[in-house]
C-alpha cells in the first residue's frame, strides 16, 4: 500500500486541439466501459514524444489515444470522456467507442514504466468503478499484436500485468473513503488553457491537530463550514518530492492555489479582482 504512495509520476494534461487533422479528436462522447492497453511499438519514444507526434504535420494517420505513460510521466492527449481512435475495430467498434486507450511506452526503464502504467490504470478503474475484468488488449478488439511488450510467453506478460493492476486496485480500495485518487491540477501556461500539470498521488490521512477543531466553528465568510485538512497530497515535481495540505470536499481534493503555484515556479498576483499567474517565460519568444 505504502509502496503506491511512494511511486510517483507526473500527470500532464495536454489535449490535442479539436481541429487536429485526420479527425484524431472526433469530439464524440465516450462513456468508458473498458480500458484498452497498448504499447507504442516505438522503443525510442517517450510519452511527450508520442504526444508531439499526434500534432506533427507529418502524421497522416487517423489514430490517437487517451493517455500515454512512460517511466516518468503520463500525458493525457484526449479527454477521458471523448472518443479516441486506438482500437482498430472501426468507427463504431466497442474498442474505439467504449474504451479508454492507454499507450505504454517502450522507452526507458521498463520495470518503472510498467509500474507507472499499472498504477495509472488502477486509478482509472477505481474512478470508473470498474474491475480488472474490464481490461482489454488492443489484440482483443482487432487481433493486432499489441501491447507487444506484454506478449511474451503467449501473453503471460499480460496476465502478470493484469495481476499487478489488481494489486494496485486492491490497495486503493482497501483505503476507500480516503483514497479517491486526486490529481490537483493547475494551468501552467496562461496562453494555452489546454496545458495543465498535475500530480498523481495517493492520499494519506492526516490526523487533525486538534480534533475539537475538526470543523471550523465560525465557518467561512459565506457561512459554509470549512472542512478540516484531511490529507496531504504527495507527488513529484520534475522528480523532486512535493507535498501540499489539502481539503476533501464532496470527494474532491482541493489544494490551495498559492502554494501549488509557487511550487511550480509561478508568481500569483491578485489584481483587479482576478488572479494572475505569471510564468516568467511567456514573453520569451
Ligand atoms: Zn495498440
Amino acid at each position: 500500500m505504502s509502496a503506491i504512495s511512494q511511486k510517483g509520476y507526473i500527470y500532464i494534461t495536454d489535449h490535442i486541439p479539436a481541429n487536429t487533422p485526420y479527425n484524431r479528436r472526433p469530439r464524440l462522447a465516450l462513456v468508458p466501459e473498458y480500458i484498452t492497453v497498448h504499447s507504442t511499438a516505438n522503443p525510442g519514444s517517450t510519452a511527450r514524444n508520442e504526444r508531439a507526434w499526434l500534432t506533427n504535420p507529418a502524421n497522416k494517420r487517423t489514430a490517437s489515444w487517451h493517455i500515454c505513460v512512460d517511466e516518468h510521466e503520463a500525458v493525457e492527449a484526449i479527454p477521458l470522456d471523448e472518443v479516441a481512435w486506438h482500437a482498430g475495430d472501426g468507427t463504431n467498434g466497442n474498442g474505439n467507442r467504449r474504451s479508454i486507450g492507454v499507450e505504454i511506452c517502450e522507452s526507458g526503464d521498463r520495470t518503472k514504466t510498467l509500474e507507472n502504467a499499472a498504477e495509472l490504470i488502477a486509478v482509472l478503474l477505481q474512478r470508473l468503478g470498474l474491475g480488472t475484468e474490464k481490461l482489454r488488449r488492443h489484440y482483443d478488439w482487432s487481433g493486432k499484436p499489441c501491447p507487444r511488450i506484454l506478449m511474451t510467453g503467449n501473453w503471460v506478460g499480460w496476465e502478470n500485468f493484469k495481476r499487478e493492476v489488481g494489486k494496485h486496485l486492491d490497495a486503493l480500495e482497501s483505503n476507500s473513503g480516503l483514497t479517491n485518487p486526486v490529481n490537483p491540477t493547475i494551468q501552467i501556461n496562461p496562453t494555452d488553457p489546454t496545458t495543465t500539470v498535475g500530480f498523481t498521488v495517493s492520499p494519506k490521512p492526516v490526523e487533525p491537530k486538534n480534533p475539537a477543531n475538526s470543523t471550523n466553528p465560525k465557518g467561512s465568510p459565506d457561512g459554509e463550514a470549512l472542512p478540516r485538512i484531511q490529507r496531504r497530497v504527495e507527488g513529484t515535481l520534475d522528480g523532486d518530492p512535493v507535498e501540499f495540505e489539502s481539503y476533501l470536499i464532496n470527494n474532491t481534493t482541493y489544494v490551495p492555489l498559492r502554494p501549488l503555484a509557487e511550487a511550480l515556479g509561478l508568481n500569483l498576483i491578485w489584481q483587479d479582482g482576478k488572479y494572475h499567474l505569471i510564468t516568467g517565460t511567456v514573453k520569451e519568444r
